[in-house]
């Protein structure tokens, strides 16, 4: 579980937490928001990081699915971290496809 609270790093926008898209879930160990690029869900875990614990990981995943399946329906998990590659983070995507449905990308 999350034990004492790891420190952030003040240069990192995962860390920050703007609230500059939705907001479809939070609790102690991670938030999920639309992501600003993709319009998809994201996943963010609070600590700065890339190797949660196995039951922080399995908490995030079945969050991530929760919100995806309403969201988006069929989707699948995209864990590839290319913007921000040292804070653990991971998109639901759309099935067969990369971008959200209000992406201004797709
Ligand atoms: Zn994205
Ligand atoms: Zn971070």
């Amino acid at each position: 579980m999350a034990d004492a609270l790891r420190p952030n790093d003040p240069s990192c926008p995962l860390c920050e937490a703007a609230r500059i898209t939705p907001w479809f879930h939070e609790d102690d160990i991670c938030w999920i928001a639309e992501c600003e690029i993709c319009a998809t869900p994201m996943v963010v875990w609070r600590a700065h990081g890339t190797e949660p614990a196995t039951d922080e990981r399995d908490h995030m995943m079945r969050h991530l699915a929760d919100v995806a399946g309403a969201e988006l329906g069929d989707h699948w998990v995209d864990g590839n971290m290319r913007n921000i590659p040292d804070h653990f983070h991971a998109h639901a995507r759309p099935a067969g496809g990369f971008f959200g449905p209000r992406s201004k990308l797709a």
